[in-house]
């Protein structure tokens, strides 16, 4: 059944904007059609469409049940600022890897522009990729914040985990398994200068290799990812 992403009203669920367009005008589907529709919880919830207007669908909620593909943890990916193309694939594979929210953040040899990003963009990917990877709750994406107010929030976390691409090798591992509340940092293209990484081990953060050669940084967001997502049973 497609999926889409709906609000509920008055005890019925309305579809609006890009989602209405989208079942429609480029499914064609109608009254009387079955989809699965996600109201931002933890439920998948069946639907009936039950009515076409001009600009909404109007659906009965026919069943329910928890959706499997939500995290089970409470990832926080930390991204530098990159060039959007790039920012935005590191959403859409972030999403769909299980991250709970992402914080763009400006550091040093930043070379993309603060206001590079459209928030209202990298949610519609982060929605769009939660119906292809079958999760109806998105991540939270947040604004740009400064280098300071990511160490000032590591104090939130049990486990913070820093890649460094120059490394000689990774701290001891911490047990994943254990944490609820997981910190990944990634750099900009242009990585961390020496003093910024201090001060991420400094406030505690674990450093983290990913082999000796240089990921471009979208990679090595979805390497993090990955690995933080699998080995913390996310
Ligand atoms: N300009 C940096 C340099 O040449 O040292 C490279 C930055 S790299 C393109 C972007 C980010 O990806 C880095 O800041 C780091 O967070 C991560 N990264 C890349 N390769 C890595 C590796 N082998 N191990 C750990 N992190 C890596």
């Amino acid at each position: 059944m497609r999926r889409f992403f709906g609000k509920q009203e008055d005890g019925q669920v309305v579809l609006e904007g890009d989602e209405f367009n989208h079942l429609k005008n480029v499914l064609r589907l109608g009254v009387g059609a079955e989809i699965l529709v996600s109201l931002g919880d933890e439920n998948e919830y069946a639907c009936e469409v039950r009515a076409l207007e001009k600009r909404r669908a109007i659906c009965q909620i026919i069943g329910k049940k928890v959706c499997a593909g939500n995290p089970r943890k409470n990832i926080v990916l930390f991204q530098a600022i990159t060039k959007r193309d790039k920012f935005e694939f590191i959403v859409q594979k972030a999403t769909e890897i299980g991250v709970s929210k992402i914080v763009p953040f400006v550091s040093q040899h930043v070379i993309a522009k603060v206001d590079e990003n459209k928030i209202d963009r990298l949610n519609t990917i982060a929605v769009n990729a939660c119906k292809q990877c079958e999760r109806t709750i998105p991540p939270k994406i947040e604004n740009v914040k400064t280098f300071d107010e990511v160490l000032q929030s590591f104090k939130d976390f049990d486990v913070v985990l820093f890649a460094n691409e120059r490394a000689e090798k990774s701290d001891k591992a911490k047990d994943l398994k254990k944490a609820q509340n997981i910190a990944v940092i990634v750099g900009s293209e242009g990585g961390f200068d020496a003093k910024e990484k201090d001060k991420f081990t400094s406030a505690g953060a674990t450093t983290v290799s990913l082999g000796k050669r240089i990921l471009r940084a979208e990679t090595a967001s979805v390497a993090m990812m990955s690995l933080v997502s699998i080995l913390s049973e996310n």
